[in-house]
């Protein structure tokens, strides 16, 4: 989880998995490991990206509003520019996280993997 942290290949820890802001490397230029395994397989991060967005902004309004640090106004615009910049921000971390969670309970290549890269 560190390396996914630090935006690094999760089986080496060697490459760095983007090249900007959002495009990502195909796979590890050290190991190989590929960071998109499947169509569909970096939606979990979309999860990640999302539940900690969510979170934040539930504990930061409530604390916010009941420790009467901003107006109802103020707390709207203050949470909705958060809303939309955070996600942003958090996109590349969410994704390097997913794939750090996915290398740790399913390491690659899987056996189905394995039979593909070998063709
Ligand atoms: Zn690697």
């Amino acid at each position: 989880m560190s390396r996914g942290l630090r935006l690094r290949c999760p089986k080496c820890g060697q490459t760095p998995i983007f090249r900007g802001w959002f495009s990502m490397d195909e796979r590890c230029a050290e190991c190989g490991r590929r960071f998109n395994r499947a169509p569909g397989y970096l939606l979990g991060s979309i999860y990640i990206n999302y539940g900690l967005t969510a979170l934040l902004v539930v504990v930061a309004y409530f604390s916010l509003y009941f420790g009467e640090v901003l107006s109802s106004d103020q707390l709207l615009v203050v949470l909705t520019a958060f809303i939309l910049v955070f996600p942003l921000w958090f996109f590349r971390y969410a994704r390097s996280l997913w794939i750090a969670f996915d290398e740790r309970w399913d390491p690659w290549p899987n056996e189905e993997e394995r039979r593909r890269e070998e063709r």
